[in-house]
């Protein structure tokens, strides 16, 4: 997900402003062609929709972040089109193993490397683009065994 999913005018309580609702794959839309620049054929290409979809979406974006600028209003982000990969990273003080589970599926009680119960989760994983179109439950045990 985002790094930061809401932004509001600073000294405005959120209780007293008018909310818009930005659709993941709208935030999608303006970091693939605003921020990186892509032509919208590519842009679309890469969140697969026809270049048609895409040109909605990202009017809409833009209509959307240009009302929140220009009348001062809450700007959130989620939901949309697109299953996202939320997850949650936890990592073993025993064996430095790491992993990562999709948000909703609970706190794991022990390590699946080496079964200790001596684990922390890891810093929230910010990786927006590279969650992206991945399969949730990656798992980076592979990494750890190769030492
Ligand atoms: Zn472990």
């Amino acid at each position: 997900m985002p790094g930061s999913n809401y932004y509001k005018p600073r000294g405005i309580p959120l209780s007293m402003l008018e909310e818009v609702i930005l659709a993941v794959d709208e935030f999608e839309a303006i970091r693939l062609a605003d921020l990186e620049g892509l032509y919208h054929e590519r842009a679309a290409e890469k969140m697969n929709v026809s270049r048609q979809t895409f040109g909605r979406i990202i009017e809409s974006a833009h209509k959307k972040v240009a009302e929140t600028l220009v009348k001062g209003k809450a700007l959130k982000i989620e939901g949309g089109e697109f299953e996202m990969a939320a997850m949650k990273k936890f990592r073993c003080n025993a064996c430095q193993h790491s992993w990562e589970l999709s948000h909703g599926t609970g706190r794991p009680k022990n390590c699946p490397a080496c079964q200790s119960d001596n684990i922390h989760r890891a810093e929230e994983d910010r990786g927006y683009a590279r969650g992206f179109g991945r399969s949730q439950g990656r798992c980076e045990r592979g990494a750890a065994q190769k030492r």
